[in-house]
Parts: C-alpha cells; structure tokens; sequence
C-alpha cells in the first residue's frame, strides 16, 4: 500500500539539501537557493497544451496534455528545447495552477497528463498530481524524462507515475559528460530503466491502442555517434528485455551549442538512421516506432 502522503513529504524534504537529481548539488531549495538545473521551490511552466506530435499510444486521436517545465538537470548542447531548458523560459505558477491545467488538459479530452522535463519538480508533481486526482483527474500520468534519474526518487513516484518516457541518450559516461555535463549517466540512467521497468512494467494499452501504463524508452540518433546508438539498443534487448517499446528518433538536427562539436554541427545522414534501425531489427526489438528521415 503506498502512502502518497508521507511519499510527497520525502520528496518535498529532498529539496532542502536538493538530491532531488542524481546531480545532489545540496541547493536548499526549499529556502529558494536555485540549484545546477537553476531552480529553486517556485514552479515554472513554458507552456501547458494538447501535443499531437508524441508517439501513436501516447497522442492517440485526442492528443497528449502535454506540461513543459522550464529548465532541466542536463544540459545538452544540442537540446532542441534549448530556450525552455537552458534558458528558463516560462512564467511562474503556483501548484493550485498546475492541478488547475492538469484538469483543464482532461477537460479538452487529452489521453494523458504528459510532464515534459520534469525531474527537478518531482515534490510538486506528485503533490499537485495527488490532489487533481482528487479533484477526478482520470487519465494517466506520464513522465516524459531525459532517464537521468534518482533511483530514491523515482521510489518516492511509485504509484503516481502511470507512464514512463525516459530518454537512453548514451552508451558511454565519456560521450554523455561531453555532451550534457554529466559524469555517471551511463550507469544511472541504467538503473533509472531497470526501476521504472519494475514500477509500471511493458507497456500496455486498451481497446482503442492508447498508453495506460508501462514504460516506452527513446532514443535520439546522434550523427557521428552509430556505436553510442548501438550500445544503448543492446543494454535494452538484452538487460531490459526484448519486448520493451523502443522509440528510435531520427529528428536530430543543430541547435543551441551544437556547432561547437563537428560531429553534431549537421544533419543525420540516412545511412546512419538505416543503420540505427537495421540494428535494432537485428537485436529483435520489434516493439515500437522509427521515424523516416526527411
Ligand atoms: S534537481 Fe536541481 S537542485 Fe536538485 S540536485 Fe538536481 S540539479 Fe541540484
């Protein structure tokens, strides 16, 4: 039986020496001293709509209530959200508002509350999520992550979190500091998949093919990067399991910093993609979506 009440307290207190991310910068929070990721206790939202774009279970025919939370505990220089993550674009909100647009998305007919970036208000979404379930939020709830990820934290969102869509963006920890400024993802992140594989499971759907519960992990195709790619599909066929839904993305393209890097400064070549994608049959993961390269 979980205890959401004393679950939302532990998160809550996580932020007063902020291990809320597997950064642990010690920000206090709770006092408003912003931590890495450049957030303090208030919450900021770039913006709250109903998002067609997501994969077929998630926006379905009525769409994805889609959230997108300012700032991020990465900091990847080629992130396509540049200006919400990195440049904290967004307004302030309180967590009345925020339950107040989770109804509201359920009101337009979304399929789902979607939490893009949401790792650093983990306290404020299961707080606002417990009480808009009270209010009759209905539909599931997804958290749509970059799969860096506390393992204590993710414990403490057992039960509120219907839908995990955590990202696998590296195979090596060398890469992934390079490009996101991280030391241990790799082995984080891994652990991260394995918790919240055990949570919510594969992921299952209804009569009418839409997400209720279960995990579906993206991958973005970074050009330059193929072995990354490779690995990263191999740690899921064969340490999460074949049968996992896998979203092989090919819409990579330059943003933010990523001129600094050559290997990142152009487009994904569609060899690479029909590398990526002939790998991933190769390892027999069948379940889930590749995009065709424009
Ligand atoms: S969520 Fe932000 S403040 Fe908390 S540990 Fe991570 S980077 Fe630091």
């Amino acid at each position: 039986m979980i205890d959401f009440k004393e679950n939302i307290e532990k998160l809550y207190s996580k932020m007063d020496r902020c291990s809320i991310c597997p950064r642990k910068c010690g920000a206090d929070r709770s006092s408003g001293q912003k931590g890495i990721c450049e957030t303090a206790d208030k919450i900021f939202v770039a913006s709250s709509s109903v998002h067609a774009g997501e994969e077929p279970p998630i926006s379905a025919t009525r769409g994805s209530g889609a959230i997108f939370f300012s700032n991020c505990t990465l900091n990847c220089v080629f992130c396509q959200n540049y200006p919400i993550s990195q440049l904290s674009n967004g307004k302030k909100v309180s967590l009345e508002d925020l339950v107040d647009m989770m109804l509201n998305l359920q009101n337009r007919g979304v399929h789902n509350i979607n939490f893009v970036t949401p790792t650093h208000y983990s306290p404020q979404i299961a707080k606002s999520a417990y009480i808009a379930r009270k209010k009759g939020l209905r539909v599931p709830i997804l958290y749509n992550c970059s799969g860096y990820e506390d393992i204590e934290t993710l414990k403490l969102l057992e039960g509120t979190v219907d839908i995990y869509l955590p990202d696998i963006k590296y195979s090596d920890d060398e890469t992934a500091f390079k490009y996101s400024g991280v030391k241990n993802y790799v082995e984080v992140n891994r652990a991260a998949l394995k918790e919240m594989k055990k949570q919510v499971g594969n992921l299952t759907v209804d009569d009418e093919g839409t997400a209720q519960k279960g995990v579906i992990v993206r991958h973005l195709v970074l050009p330059g990067n193929i072995e990354n790619t490779k690995k990263a599909l191999e740690f899921i066929a064969k340490e999460l399991s074949e049968n996992t839904f896998v979203s092989l993305m090919a819409q990579y393209h330059t943003a933010h910093k990523s001129n600094n890097f050559k290997e990142l400064s152009r487009s994904l070549t569609k060899e690479e993609y029909e590398e990526a994608v002939s790998y991933l049959e190769l390892l027999n993961l069948e379940n889930g979506w590749v995009q065709s390269l424009q």
